[in-house]
């Protein structure tokens, strides 16, 4: 019986896209493995990615494309007139209408080049993917984010193993992120603080330095009060504000407004939780915060929670209230750094 092996990765709508050893039998997949070699997801698969074998040979799975007849019913066609049947639709709206009536959109399954070739195909044809490359669930926080951060995510996962203050917001890495878990976990090894919003209490909620519970649906009031305290006790990097920061007075003059007693009142989380939260993500840098922009979809609001939020990444600083050891990390206690603020 020749057995064989093969590569390739998982095509669920998980943007971890991990690296897989396929085994195959006389032509058929009978098992597969994450690829320990891909630098990634280091062989580890979660338990929706190792059924793959049940799923691409289950008897429901859709393997052709089908139109519908006159009766309402699906009806199996051949890929040509499906590609046929979709290019005249297309060819038909864009001479009606123009090219912008036409949509296209992909979801995050397979996040790796279907999505962007799609983008592309959309380009050369002169329409729009709608909303982006992502799930629609995602696609109104990460929006917020690209507004102050430019691509998103803005750096590798593996760079987070470098951070020495985590913020977990409202997100369960722990069981829902097999990946970023792991590189949380470093972090942690190597000394990172780790902080968690959540209404619900999360295993790295259990074991975070700094854990609050936060009224459901207003992040954008947290992120302002952290802000205000960050800006009141001047621990804002001004270097970084000055070169890279723009409209800081007018977000300056905003935050003002937010003081952590206000923001207690609408956030339900403690004034003394907000300032230490604000100290410890200013004066323990680099830091990350680890955001799920689905969860902040969820409300109607998400688009600009989620901007809110990610405008801390302009806050968050290293120098003041640190001293440095000799391998560059902060031999200044959390409350040390609270009281120097
Ligand atoms: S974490 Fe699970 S769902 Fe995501 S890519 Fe890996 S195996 Fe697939």
């Amino acid at each position: 019986m020749p057995v064989s092996e093969a590569y390739s990765a998982c095509v669920l709508s998980c943007p971890d896209m991990c690296a897989y050893v396929v085994t195959v039998e006389n032509g058929r997949v009978v098992r597969v493995r994450g690829d320990p070699r891909h630098p990634y997801t280091l062989g580890r698969c979660c338990p929706k990615g190792y059924p793959h074998v049940l799923r691409t040979y289950h008897q429901h799975r859709l393997r052709h494309p089908l139109s519908r007849n006159e009766t309402g019913n699906f009806v199996r066609i051949a890929w040509d007139e499906a590609l046929d049947e979709t290019a005249e639709w297309m060819r038909e709206a864009k001479k009606r209408y123009g090219p912008q009536s036409v949509g296209i959109y992909s979801g995050s399954g397979n996040d790796g080049m279907p999505p962007r070739l799609a983008a592309r195909f959309a380009n050369a044809f002169g329409c729009r993917m709608m909303p982006g490359i992502v799930e629609i669930c995602f696609e109104g926080p990460y929006e917020g984010a690209r507004s102050n951060v430019g691509p998103f995510p803005p750096h590798e996962l593996s760079d987070c193993v470098d951070s020495q203050c985590i913020v977990i917001w409202g997100t369960d890495k722990f069981e829902s992120s097999l990946h970023t878990k792991q590189v949380i976990q470093q972090a942690i090894d190597r000394g990172a603080k780790l902080i968690v919003m959540d209404p619900r209490r999360t295993p790295h909620a259990k074991m975070a330095d700094t854990y609050t519970t936060i009224r459901p649906g207003t992040d954008a009031a947290l992120a302002l009060g952290i802000a205000n305290e960050i800006i009141r006790r001047d621990l804002y990097d001004h270097d970084f504000v000055n070169k890279h920061v723009l409209g800081f007075e007018e977000y300056r003059t905003r935050v003002a407004e937010y003081d952590k007693e206000r923001v207690s009142e609408i956030t339900w989380v403690e004034p003394d939780t907000i300032e230490k939260i604000a100290v410890a993500f200013a004066t323990h840098g680099p830091a990350l915060i680890a955001t799920a922009p689905a969860g902040m979809n969820h409300y109607t609001n998400g688009t600009w929670a989620a901007r809110t939020v990610h405008s801390l990444l302009a806050d968050g600083v290293e120098e003041p209230c640190l001293r440095q050891n000799a391998s560059g990390h902060s031999e200044t206690s959390w409350s040390e750094a609270w009281a120097t603020g």
